[in-house]
C-alpha cells in the first residue's frame, strides 16, 4: 500500500491517505512535545519505538477481544491502519497516582489505587484538552451514550490486559491515555498509539521512570528509557 497525500501532521505523527479510502498510513516522528506544545524537542529513535511497540500491543489487545485500527506494520516508522473518525475524547486510566491527578488533588505520586480510575479530556488543543465528564461529552454530542459505554468497557479491558503483560516484564503500568475512533459503519475501535509517550511505566523494583516524564521533567536518560522499555517489550514476544 502506497502513501498518497498527507492528511494531517500532528505533534508526534503524520497521517497519509492511501489508494484505499478506508485505510491510512501513520508515520511516527522523533518529535516530542509536552505541556500542550509549549515544550518541544526530539527523542532520537522514539518514532521507531512507538511505532513497533504500539503495533505489538494492539495485536495483543485484538487477541484479547478489543478491536483496534491496526492492519499491518509497513516499516520501522510506518503502519497501515483503518481510517477512523476520532472520537474527540482522551480516555485516561490510572492505577497509581501521578502527573495531573497528583497535582489536582494535592497528593503524592505512587499511591496504589484499590480500583483503576477513568477520566476523559476533551481533545481540543485550543482549549488545552480540558477535563470533561460524560454528561458534558453527551451535551456537546462528542459521542453517544452507547459509544461512551463501549469506550469505558474497552478501556478497562485494555488496562487489565496491559497491566498483567507489563508486570511480567518487570514494569508497573501507572496510567495511560487512549483514543478511540469510528469506522465507516460506526464500529468503535481503539486507535492512535500506546507507547512511552502515552503511558507511564515505572520499573517494578526501583520505580525508575521508563517513559516521557523523563522528557517532560528534564530528568535526562530519555533515549535510554525508551530503549529499555522497548527491549523488555520485544523480549516479551
Ligand atoms: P496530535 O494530533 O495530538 O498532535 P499526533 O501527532 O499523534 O497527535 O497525530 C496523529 C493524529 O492522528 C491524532 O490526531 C490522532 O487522533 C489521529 N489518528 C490516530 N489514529 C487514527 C486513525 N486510525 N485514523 C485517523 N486518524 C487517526
Ligand atoms: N497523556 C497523553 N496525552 C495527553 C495527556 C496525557 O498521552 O495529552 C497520558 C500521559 O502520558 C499519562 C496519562 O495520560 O500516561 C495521564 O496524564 P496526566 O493526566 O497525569 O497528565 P500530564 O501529567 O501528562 O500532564
Amino acid at each position: 500500500m502506497e502513501k498518497t497525500e498527507q492528511l494531517y501532521e500532528g505533534k508526534a505523527k503524520k497521517v497519509f491517505a492511501t489508494t484505499d479510502e478506508n485505510l491510512c498510513i501513520v508515520s511516527y516522528k522523533d518529535d516530542a512535545t509536552a505541556f500542550n506544545g509549549l515544550k518541544k524537542g526530539t527523542i532520537a529513535g522514539k518514532g521507531v519505538v512507538n511505532n513497533r511497540m504500539t503495533n505489538l500491543l494492539m495485536q495483543l489487545l485484538e487477541k484479547a477481544g478489543v478491536p483496534t485500527h491496526f492492519v499491518k506494520e509497513l516499516s520501522d516508522r510506518d503502519t497501515l491502519v483503518k481510517k477512523v473518525k476520532i472520537v474527540p475524547l482522551e480516555v485516561i486510566i490510572r492505577n497509581v497516582s501521578a502527573g495531573s491527578f497528583a497535582k489536582r488533588y494535592g497528593v503524592e505520586e505512587g499511591i496504589v489505587f484499590d480500583e483503576p480510575t477513568i477520566e476523559f479530556s476533551y481533545k481540543n488543543d485550543d482549549l488545552g484538552d480540558p477535563l470533561i465528564n460524560s454528561y458534558h461529552a453527551l451535551a456537546l454530542r462528542l459521542a453517544t451514550k452507547e459509544e461512551i459505554e463501549t469506550i469505558k468497557k474497552y478501556a478497562f479491558k485494555v488496562n487489565e490486559v496491559l497491566k498483567q503483560y507489563f508486570l511480567h516484564l518487570g514494569v508497573k503500568l501507572i496510567d495511560f491515555k487512549l483514543e478511540f475512533g469510528r469506522l465507516t459503519d460506526g464500529t468503535i475501535v481503539l486507535a492512535d498509539e500506546i507507547s512511552p509517550d502515552t503511558c507511564r511505566f515505572w520499573d517494578a523494583k526501583t520505580n525508575e521512570k521508563l517513559d516521557k516524564d523523563r522528557f517532560r521533567r528534564d530528568m535526562g536518560g530519555v533515549e535510554d528509557a525508551y530503549a529499555e522499555i522497548f527491549k523488555r517489550v520485544t523480549k516479551g514476544e
